[in-house]
């Protein structure tokens, strides 16, 4: 039941298993749950049989009349459907760690009882009664985490930073802005498991001594919203959210903040003026968010994915969660596998696997007989990693050496028939469409790039075009306000470092 399925047809295969349930007679001993995602999204809508005593079986590609027989032949005789089986013990399923998403799929979201029977909420219970908020901070930072917005700063200095901040009143703020193409790990998330979600912000809250928090989700993801709002009620009628939280002096309520599809509002100036109720438009930074925030007051700016990470953190404690990744990233990385891979969907992978574990053991590697050409890490933001760095562990330092970035999670797979210079201005394009304004560089800057790269691909550009391109890009990053405008010309500097011939047969071919 999350977008993915529900997009291939999720609705008529729950409702066709419903029916068949009742037509037989079943319902006293077989339910029927939906879940949240459970990762495999180009072979939805997927089905998980589970009979007591039994292990579990994942059915892929399920049709109404597939769940009917489904039901017949195996939840009722006993007898797999061999055709749409999916076997769970493939690298795609064994390769993966799962923190943040794991109880993605294996919980229905809408169900408080589901997330507290799996453990849910019983780290804020312990950091309420066992921690002060100075020590939730250290075990944070002890952690390693950080960011998985992008720019991978430390979370646990971060929430030191606003919790040392002189102020009356201090809030927490999730980003759930999610907006680069590609790119539904945050979306996955708060729709598979918002208590999840809201958990890490009710810790965050504590830690930093903020009474208020907003959640704030893209437009575009009304499942996501919906069941934030409901997750939201259920857990202050339960007392876990709300007021003298779990009886103690901890009071902490959230609310939703719904954006109108701007992908600058991702950018936290941009976001806080938006919850703010004005225009989503960037500041300059200084004073930070942590300094001078909403209304003024110092404030916690957090993706939610890596808010997804803190109960588990406080459950499990900081060595736990420091022995997996590597030295200088911790824990794992949720990606949007998509592209040219015969396998896309939602991973969630430990810091530091290779590309190519990704990419061949995961992604099943590249379909109708093509081959490997570049993977773009970080959309339009971003950059591309072409094959001989297919054994370059993924972690932040790794990806920046090689002039890409994490990002937030976006990872686009092109083999031997993508074309690199089309790549990057189609992130061009997205970042000119994207750009609010507000500054020249990035307002004129990425419509003039455009153009340029539009004219190499149609075959009326000259060699001065390429290097105008170039000096453009440098001007673009150097001088535009914010990281939208300033990563813009990534995308190009990237495919022009590995594939400038590409950009040049363009031109030597030209009408
Ligand atoms: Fe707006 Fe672009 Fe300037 Fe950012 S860099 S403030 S998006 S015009």
């Amino acid at each position: 039941a999350s977008t993915p399925c529900l997009s291939s047809g999720g609705t008529a295969v729950a409702d066709a298993l419903q029916d068949e349930i009742a037509r037989r007679e079943l319902n006293a001993e077989v339910q029927v749950v939906s879940t949240g995602c459970m990762g495999p999204c180009s072979r939805g809508p997927v089905v998980t049989v589970q009979r007591q005593g039994e292990p579990d079986l994942l059915y892929e590609n399920v049709t109404p009349d597939a769940a009917r027989r489904i039901v017949q032949q195996h939840v009722q005789g006993g007898e797999p459907v061999q055709e749409h089986l999916l076997p769970l013990d493939i690298p795609f399923f064994t390769k993966q760690h799962k923190v943040v998403l794991s109880n993605s799929g294996l919980i229905d979201p809408e169900r408080l009882e589901d997330y507290v029977a799996r453990g849910g909420y019983s780290a804020l219970a312990f950091a309420l009664r066992e921690m002060t908020p100075e020590e939730v901070c250290a075990e944070i930072i002890r952690s390693g985490l950080r960011g998985r917005g992008g720019a991978g700063y430390p979370t646990g200095l971060k929430w030191d930073l606003v919790r040392k901040a002189p102020g009356a009143r201090k809030f927490v703020v999730a980003n759930g802005d999610e907006g680069d193409p590609g790119a539904y790990m945050d979306r996955t998330l708060m729709e598979s498991d918002p208590h999840r979600v809201l958990e890490g912000m009710a810790i965050a809250g504590y830690a930093v001594g903020a009474e208020q928090g907003y959640i704030y989700v893209r437009g575009e993801y009304p499942i996501a919203a919906k069941r934030l709002e409901r997750a939201i009620r259920a857990a202050e009628r339960r007392g876990l959210l709300g007021s003298r939280i779990l009886d103690s002096n901890f009071n902490f309520r959230i609310d939703v903040r719904i954006g109108a599809g701007a992908f600058v509002c991702g950018e936290e100036t941009a976001l806080m003026a938006s919850i703010m109720g004005r225009r989503g438009q960037p500041v300059p930074r200084p004073p930070y968010p942590a300094q001078r925030g909403l209304w003024g007051m110092p404030t916690l700016i957090n993706n939610v994915e890596t808010l997804g990470n803190v109960a588990p953190i406080i459950t499990h404690g900081a060595d736990w969660f420091a022995g997996i990744g590597t030295e200088k990233s911790k824990g794992t990385k949720i990606f949007a596998l998509a592209g040219k891979v015969a396998t896309t969907g939602l991973i969630e992978v430990p810091m530091g696997i290779t590309l190519r574990e990704i990419v061949f053991d995961i992604g099943g590697g590249i379909p109708d007989g093509g081959t490997f050409k570049a993977a773009q890490t970080g959309g339009p933001s971003g950059g591309c990693i072409p094959a001989q760095f297919l054994d370059t562990p993924v972690d932040y330092e790794s990806l920046r050496a090689l002039g890409s970035i994490m990002g937030s999670g976006g990872l686009i797979v092109m083999d031997d028939r993508s074309c690199m210079v089309d790549v990057a201005k189609f992130f061009m394009e997205f970042c000119m469409d994207e750009s609010c304004g507000k500054c020249v560089p990035c307002r004129v800057g990425t419509v003039e790039m455009y153009e340029l790269l539009r004219r190499i691909t149609d075959g009326s550009a000259t060699p001065a075009d390429l290097a105008t391109l170039e000096e453009l890009c440098v001007m673009v990053q150097e001088t535009s306000l914010c990281g939208l405008g300033q990563s813009a010309p990534n995308p190009v500097l990237s495919t022009l470092r590995y594939f400038r011939d590409e950009y040049e047969a363009h031109i030597r071919e030209r009408r």
